[in-house]
């Protein structure tokens, strides 16, 4: 054994056995993996080996689509079969729903390149004979879906990896990890101490005990799964007799079951709503190459479906009953990449589809590992995703929503029940008796929108305009002709301290910093001059910066900006959380209000747009940002916690005469699109650069060294390949909910990242990309957007349809 290396890959399961791999192929040789057994010997080696392409984020979705790809080369390096079956594979709905979830599909995929067809169901049949026809209305065709042999296909990862040069140590357990002053670690196993430059858990099962050998909780928790194998049926034979093909891949909805050839039977599985979790606490270090005790009474409701659905199973035997534990994050997507706070420590788990991302998990983060960025937008995969409030116990109650809604719709407007209310903030209950839908904002309950007295408050689930409309409406046109109050603790706030605090960040953003008692917009580029952060920025001394960002990316700015944090302690940095409460106050009636409460003059002259004042507010200290999301006059107000219900009701008392009304986030939404404003994590992403996303007036190239600054100034020289772009859109009763595709005659040139309807604008709208030579065609009706599977004519604008001169703001 090594006693040194560059890296420690721990777990040889699927997923440690592709970043070893990924290491070798980007070209570091110098590394090693260590299993505490025979590889495969958690949940990989009793997968059922199905892969596919498809998921619910893109990015994701091109990641699985590389893992698909791999196998091939796989096969050729190592020499060891995968015993790949590219089958091909149908989705089956049975409700009109479902068909509208099946449209949407296929146009998220049409941008990706993928060749997703929607077929009839008789059409399913001939591929799929087994199925009754009559309990399905149409059905989504994959060509790149199909199973492997899980076993093989870990082993020829590692035999790959093997022969470009890393060794593999089995039956050697980690039992301990060390950092050393230099910051790199010693590892500790059962067969010596291996000292490496970095180390990666990739311990699937066991990945919370080697993450808690370094004092971290991850947001993981395995579940049982069963499927079962079915004896040789005839009616397989004489498909495969017949057609000379095999039965594809199926996915019933209906059913919550998948299906499949295997051998001369079948292989069939559900994600079962009386599911069960498997070691919640903690994972038993002797669980070795076994399986579960199966119990068929907890998946008898999916069977009796799958019974029906699939008739010629009831003649089946079963020949097999597999039961296996494997792990799962909150929302059932990996959890990858470096740790905050932890220099060199590395996570791949979580992986819940191992034969579909495993290759994509391996390459993301053996990218990150060698040149210090992931390569793609993995952010649906980031560990940074979750923060500490992903507590062992809401992870559970989340994992079981997740798994039990496997094959469920998750609709746009849907917000999901289990482990809420989470964290409040003081105004929790007096929004809830004021009418508002809460909504999960990073672990916080934050209101959506108002119910109007009399009415119901509750989401009614669809993809089309839904029971909101209207109360969102009202509540636009409340900000917009008058004042509104909107409770805005979910943002991430910062504060930044210390001599060097100006140079700091001035280095890690594109635009200059403010004077004091101002405030700046700037966007934060990678070294690739890609968007990792869009933030405002106050300045309240010499030496104090207060940021405001999105809080879903709080730990994925944070791991950045410690990263880049000087060794002298010159400059701190603190991620202030819920220690901060905040409101804001918009409309042309806003100063009105603000005048009444406020300690100092906030009259135009005295308080500018784009300023920041410390000041009291109903008598609470409060620090003021003169600035509104919603394109409007307003101003944001924050405060400690203590503070925040007396100053919200001092507000409402305040804004009585002036008709002051809440509004929630879906109308804060509406109002800064016919601001044409982007939004981080839809129109902001580290795939775009701040030319491409319209924010180059952000961007000062010519101050001091900025992260970026190169890539930056390219982008600015050769002109941006795609724009951010506003459309109207010509739209019924559905709006874009975003990944639609932007047609250009019938070609697809780009896709939507977000919109829906503006109603102070009565317009539908929405924000995309598209190549840049189309971002000046604003001809009536140029493009066409597909809203569940029709495509609508839309109209590309160039200045936003409210208050295009931006008067308002400064009024
Ligand atoms: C019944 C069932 C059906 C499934 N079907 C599919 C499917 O059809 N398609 C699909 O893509 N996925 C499927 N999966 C999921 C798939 O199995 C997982 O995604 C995959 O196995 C995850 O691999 P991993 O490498 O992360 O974890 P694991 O396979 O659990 O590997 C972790 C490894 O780390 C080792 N280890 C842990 N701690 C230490 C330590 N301290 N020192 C040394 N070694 C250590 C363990 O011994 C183990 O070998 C299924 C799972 C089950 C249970």
């Amino acid at each position: 054994m090594k006693s040194h290396t560059q890296v420690v890959v721990i777990g040889g399961g699927v997923v440690g056995c592709s970043v070893l791999y990924h290491l070798t192929k980007l070209g570091w040789k110098d590394v090693v993996l260590v299993e505490r057994s025979e590889l495969t010997s958690g949940s990989s080696w009793h997968a059922a080996g199905g892969f596919h392409t498809l998921n619910g984020d893109p990015n994701v979705s091109q990641l699985q689509s590389y893992t698909v790809d791999l196998y091939k080369e796989l096969e050729e390096i190592s020499g060891q079969s995968c015993s790949l079956h590219l089958t091909g594979g149908v989705m089956l709905a049975d409700t009109p729903e479902r068909m509208d979830f099946l449209r949407l599909a296929q146009a998220k995929g049409r941008y990706l390149g993928m060749d997703l067809e929607l077929i009839s169901v008789s059409e399913a049949k001939k591929m799929f004979p087994i199925l009754d026809e009559k309990y399905f209305i149409g059905a989504l065709w994959d060509p790149i879906e199909g199973h492997l042999d899980p076993s093989g296909t870990t082993h020829a990862y590692a035999k790959a990896a093997r022969i470009n040069g890393a060794e593999i140590y089995r039956h050697t357990k980690v039992e301990e990890m060390v950092q050393t002053p230099e910051g790199t670690w010693d590892v500790i196993t059962d067969k010596g101490t291996i000292r490496a430059e970095h180390v990666v858990n990739a311990g699937g099962l066991w990945a919370r005990e080697c993450g808690r050998m370094v004092g971290i909780e991850l947001p993981v928790l395995a579940m049982e799964h069963m499927y079962l194998l079915t004896d040789e049926m005839p009616e397989v034979v004489a498909h495969n007799e017949a057609t000379g093909k095999e039965l594809i891949g199926v996915l019933d909805f209906g059913g919550e079951i998948y299906t499949r050839q295997e051998g001369k039977g079948m292989l069939l599985g559900t994600y079962e709503q009386n599911c069960r979790p498997w070691s919640p606490k903690e994972t038993p270090w002797d669980f070795g190459h076994e399986l579960l005790a199966p119990d068929l009474d907890r998946i008898s409701p999916e069977l009796e479906v799958g019974f029906e659905h699939f008739p010629a199973l009831q003649n089946a035997g079963i020949k097999q009953i597999i039961n296996g534990p494997f792990t799962f994050a909150p929302d059932g997507n990996p959890l990858v990449g470096p740790v905050r706070g932890l220099k060199n420590y590395w996570v791949a788990c979580g992986v819940m589809a191992g034969f579909s991302q495993g290759g994509g998990v391996g390459l993301t983060l053996a990218n990150w590992i060698i040149d210090g960025d992931p390569g793609y937008d993995i952010w649906g995969m980031d560990v940074a995703r979750y923060g500490d409030w992903a507590t062992l116990a809401y992870t559970n109650k989340k994992v079981q929503e997740n798994y039990s809604r496997r094959f469920r719709i998750r609709f746009p407007n849907e917000e999901l029940p289990a482990g809420r209310p989470h964290q409040t903030t003081p105004l929790y209950d007096k929004m809830l008796a004021q009418g508002a839908i809460m909504g999960d904002s990073w672990g916080l309950e934050t209101p959506l929108w108002f119910a109007p007295d009399g009415e119901t408050a509750e989401d009614v689930v669809s993809f089309r305009r839904s029971n909101d409309f209207d109360a969102i409406g009202a509540e636009c046109r409340a900000v917009r002709t008058g004042v509104g109050i909107t409770e805005i603790a979910n943002f991430a706030k910062y504060k930044i301290t210390g001599a060097g605090a100006e140079d700091y960040l001035s280095y890690l953003m594109t635009n200059t910093m403010p004077k004091v008692g101002r405030i700046v917009l700037t966007p934060m580029l990678n070294e690739a001059g890609k968007l990792i952060g869009d933030f405002t920025i106050a300045r309240a001394s010499d030496e104090t910066f207060y940021m405001f960002g999105s809080s879903q990316a709080e730990v994925y700015h944070m791991r950045w900006f410690e990263k880049h944090l000087p060794d002298d302690g010159s400059i701190a940095i603190e991620a202030i959380n819920l220690g901060w409460m905040g409101l804001s106050i918009a409309g042309p009636k806003a100063r009105d209000v603000l005048t009444k409460v406020a300690g100092d003059d906030v009259s135009n002259d005295a308080f500018r747009f784009m300023d920041f004042r410390e000041m009291d507010v109903a008598n609470a200290p409060c620090k003021v940002n003169r600035i509104s999301y919603t394109g409007d006059l307003g101003y944001e107000i924050w405060m400690t916690p203590e503070y925040e219900r007396q100053v919200y009701m001092a507000l409402m008392e305040a804004g009585a005469e002036f008709g002051i009304q809440n509004f929630g986030m879906r109308a804060l939404l509406a109002m800064r699109l016919e601001k044409n404003f982007g939004t981080w994590f839809r129109e902001f992403r580290p795939i775009y650069g701040p030319f491409e996303a319209d924010l180059g007036r952000f961007v000062k190239l010519g101050k001091n060294n900025f992260i970026g600054q190169e890539a930056a100034r390219r982008e600015y020289e050769d002109g941006p390949k795609r724009s951010r772009v506003s459309f109207v859109v010509d739209a019924l009763d559905a709006d874009v909910m975003g990944d639609e595709p932007i047609w250009h005659e019938n070609d697809v040139i780009g896709w939507i990242t977000s919109g829906g309807y503006a109603h102070h604008v009565e317009r539908s709208l929405a924000q995309g990309y598209v190549p840049s030579e189309f971002a000046g065609n604003t001809d009536d009706g140029a493009f066409e957007i597909e809203i569940l599977g029709e495509r609508r004519k839309a109209t590309l604008i160039t200045d936003p349809l409210f208050d295009p001169k931006a008067e308002r703001m400064r009024m």
